[in-house]
C-alpha cells in the first residue's frame, strides 16, 4: 500500500477511479431518472492550484524523520470521504490542511510525536486509511491550537506474530486489508474482517470506529474479534493481557474500541484469526414482498444458523445497483466455514425463506460454488467499485451518500417506510424534484437488522452541502426519534456528533469526558470527536 500514491480528491490511488467512457451508463440511467439532457463534468483538482498557508509549526529536529510538510501528503490529509468533503475538494477549499503529517515508525515514534503535540499545543489527529465518511479525520479543530498534525500509521504494516495454537496474530495498526491478509496467507490464517472500504482502510481505523465487516452475522462488529490492544495516550500506554475472555471489571479494550483518535493512538492489537473457509453455501432468494424478506431474515437469525451473508435487498436497491431489475427484492444469503459442509445450514435456511414466500432465484441457483456469479455477483461488483462512484457523481452534481443505524425487529416494519418517506420529502424539499432512496441489510441479530440507507438526488452546483444536510439531517433526526442509533459501524466522527450526543446519556457524556481529561490532560488529541474541543 505504501508504494502506492494516494489521491486527494477521491477514493483510492492515482489512476484508479471511473473513466468518463465508464461512466456514461450512469450518465444515461442518471438524466432519465432526473429527466435531463445529460451533465456537464467539473474537473478534479491538481495539485498546484492548490495554495496552502505556510505550516504554523516548525519541524523539531528530534522528528525530522518522522514530520513532513509535503504539499501532497497535506492535500491527502485535509479529507476523508464524507460527502461535504468532496464538495469541498471539489471547490478547492483545503483551509484546514494539517500543517504536517507525522508518518511513526514504531511505537516510540508515536509516543515522541504526542509528546511533542502535547508540549507546542498541536491537535493530534489519527490518521489510518483516511476511508471516515463522518468528517473523523478532518483537522477542523478551532481555534485553541497552534496548529494540526495528522499522525498517519501507516509504515507500521506488519504482522509481528503468529499463534496458530489460540489462532491469532499480533498485527500493527497501520497495517491496510489487503497486507494484512498477504501476511496471513502464508500461515493459512484469515482474519476475515472486510468492510467495503477493506482495500484503503486499517487495522487501526477498524478498531477504532469498531467497523463492520464481512460476517453479517455473530462477529458483526470488529469488537468480537480483538483479544488485546496496545494504545498510546498522553498519559501513558494501555496494554492489556491477551485473553478469550474475562470478567474483570468494564473492559478496557472496549472503551478504546469506538475512541476514534479522541482516547489515544491504538498501535497494534492481538486479533482472532478463522482458517480459511473451504465449505461455502451461497443462493440468492426473490421476495416481492420486502416485509416477506425480512421475516425470513428474522426467522433465519433466530433459528441460530449464522450465515456469514444475509444481505436483503429492497427492490430499489436491486435496481439501481444494476443487481436485477427490481420487481422482486433480493436476499443475498451464504454461509461458509472450514470444517464442515454447510449445505444442510443452507437447506434449512431456504426453509425458513419459503415460509415467507421466498423463491431461490433460478439464476442464482450457484450451489455450495461462486458468489460472484448471477445477482449476487453483479450485486458483489457495485458493492467493491461503489467507493470511487462518488467523486465521479459529485463531479456531476449529484448528490450521492449512504447511512446506517440498527433498530430491534418490533419496531422495523413502522420504522422503514417511514424513513424512506422522510428522506424522499427531504430529498424533493432540497432538490426541487424526487430522488432515490433504497435500502439493504448490512448486518443482522436476532433482535434487529442493521438497515444501510442510500439517496441520491440531481443537486445544485454551488448548493450540493446545503441540498445534502437537509436531507441528512432529516434522516438523523428521524433515528434518534425512534431511538434508533446514529451509526451501526461508520461511527461518530464530526458530523454525527450532534445525533450522537442525544443518543448517549448524560452521565455517560459525563464519565466519557473525566475518561479523556485523564488520557488527555491537554486535550489534544482529535478535538471535536466524541466531545468538545477542550480548548
Ligand atoms: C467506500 C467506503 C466503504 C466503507 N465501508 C465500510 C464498511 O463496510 N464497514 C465499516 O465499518 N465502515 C465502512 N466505511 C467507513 C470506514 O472505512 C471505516 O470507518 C474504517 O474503519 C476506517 O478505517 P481507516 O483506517 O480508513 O480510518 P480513518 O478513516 O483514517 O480514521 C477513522 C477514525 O479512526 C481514527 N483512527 C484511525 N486510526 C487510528 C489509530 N490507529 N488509533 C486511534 N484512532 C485511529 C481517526 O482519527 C478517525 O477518527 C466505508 C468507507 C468508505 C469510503
Amino acid at each position: 500500500m505504501t508504494d502506492k500514491k494516494r489521491k486527494f480528491w477521491g477514493w483510492g490511488s492515482v489512476g484508479e477511479g471511473f473513466s468518463d467512457a465508464d461512466m456514461r451508463p450512469y450518465e444515461a440511467e442518471y438524466a432519465g431518472i432526473f429527466g435531463v439532457d445529460g451533465f456537464t463534468v467539473d474537473p478534479f483538482p491538481r495539485s498546484e492550484e492548490i495554495d496552502l498557508a505556510a505550516p504554523r509549526l516548525a519541524v523539531p529536529k528530534s522528528l525530522e524523520a518522522v514530520l513532513s510538510a509535503d504539499h501532497w501528503e497535506r492535500l491527502v490529509h485535509t479529507f476523508g470521504r464524507a460527502f461535504h468533503e468532496q464538495v469541498r475538494i471539489m471547490a478547492r477549499d483545503f483551509r484546514n490542511a494539517p500543517d504536517l503529517v507525522a508518518f511513526p515508525r514504531h511505537e516510540q515514534d508515536v509516543i515522541d510525536v504526542l509528546d511533542w503535540c502535547t508540549r507546542v499545543k498541536a491537535a493530534a489527529i489519527p490518521f489510518g486509511g483516511g476511508s471516515s465518511v463522518v468528517g473523523g479525520v478532518h483537522p477542523d479543530v478551532g481555534e485553541g491550537y497552534a496548529g494540526a498534525v495528522s499522525i498517519d500509521l501507516r509504515r507500521m504494516n506488519k504482522v509481528l506474530e503468529v499463534d496458530h495454537t489460540s489462532r491469532a496474530a499480533r498485527i500493527q495498526a497501520g497495517t491496510y486489508g489487503p497486507e494484512l491478509e498477504d501476511q496471513l496467507r502464508p500461515h493459512k490464517l484469515t482474519f476475515r474482517h472486510y468492510p467495503q472500504s477493506f482495500q484503503y482502510s486499517t487495522l487501526g481505523g477498524w478498531l477504532a470506529t469498531r467497523s463492520g465487516g464481512h460476517f453479517a452475522t455473530l462477529y458483526t462488529h470488529i469488537d468480537d474479534l480483538v483479544e488485546s490492544m496496545r494504545v498510546v495516550t498522553p498519559a501513558g500506554v494501555h496494554d492489556s493481557f491477551r485473553l478469550p475472555g474475562s470478567g474483570a471489571g468494564p473492559s478496557p479494550d472496549r472503551m478504546f474500541l469506538g475512541s476514534e483518535g479522541a482516547l489515544g493512538i491504538i498501535t497494534e492489537a492481538w486479533v482472532r484469526l478463522q482458517d480459511r473457509p473451504t465449505f461455502r453455501a451461497n443462493r440468492t432468494v426473490e421476495f416481492k414482498d420486502y416485509f416477506a424478506g425480512a421475516r425470513a431474515v428474522r426467522a433465519i437469525s433466530q433459528a441460530g444458523l449464522y450465515p456469514a451473508n444475509i444481505r436483503l435487498l429492497n427492490h430499489d436497491e436491486v435496481k439501481y445497483s444494476g443487481t436485477a431489475s427490481g420487481e422482486a427484492a433480493i436476499l443475498v444469503l451464504g454461509f461458509e466455514g472450514a470444517d464442515h459442509p454447510l449445505e444442510p445450514w443452507m437447506a434449512r435456511a431456504l426453509e425458513c425463506c419459503s415460509d415467507h414466500g421466498g423463491v431461490v432465484s433460478a439464476e442464482g441457483d450457484e450451489g455450495a460454488g461462486d458468489p460472484r456469479a448471477g445477482a449476487a455477483g453483479r450485486w458483489r461488483n457495485a458493492f467493491i467499485m461503489g467507493g470511487y462512484l462518488r467523486e465521479a457523481m459529485v463531479a456531476r452534481g449529484l448528490i450521492t451518500e449512504t447511512f446506517e443505524t440498527a433498530i430491534t425487529w418490533d419496531k422495523f416494519e413502522a420504522f422503514y417506510p417511514a424513513m424512506i418517506e422522510t428522506v424522499a420529502n427531504a430529498t424533493r424539499a432540497a432538490t426541487g424534484r424526487a430522488g432515490i432512496v433504497s435500502c439493504r441489510f448490512t448486518h443482522v441479530y436476532p433482535d434487529g437488522p442493521a438497515p444501510y440507507f442510500t439517496f441520491r438526488g440531481l443537486g445544485t452546483r454551488g448548493r450540493l452541502s446545503e441540498q445534502y444536510d437537509i436531507i441528512k439531517n432529516a434522516a438523523a433526526d428521524l433515528l434518534i426519534d425512534w431511538r434508533a442509533t446514529i451509526t451501526h459501524h461508520h461511527a461518530v466522527g464530526r458530523d454525527h456528533r450532534p445525533w450522537y450526543d442525544r443518543q448517549r446519556s448524560p452521565v455517560f457524556a459525563k464519565a466519557l469526558t473525566a475518561a479523556k481529561r485523564a488520557l488527555d490532560p491537554a486535550g489534544i488529541l482529535n478535538p471535536g470527536v466524541l466531545l468538545d474541543p477542550a480548548r
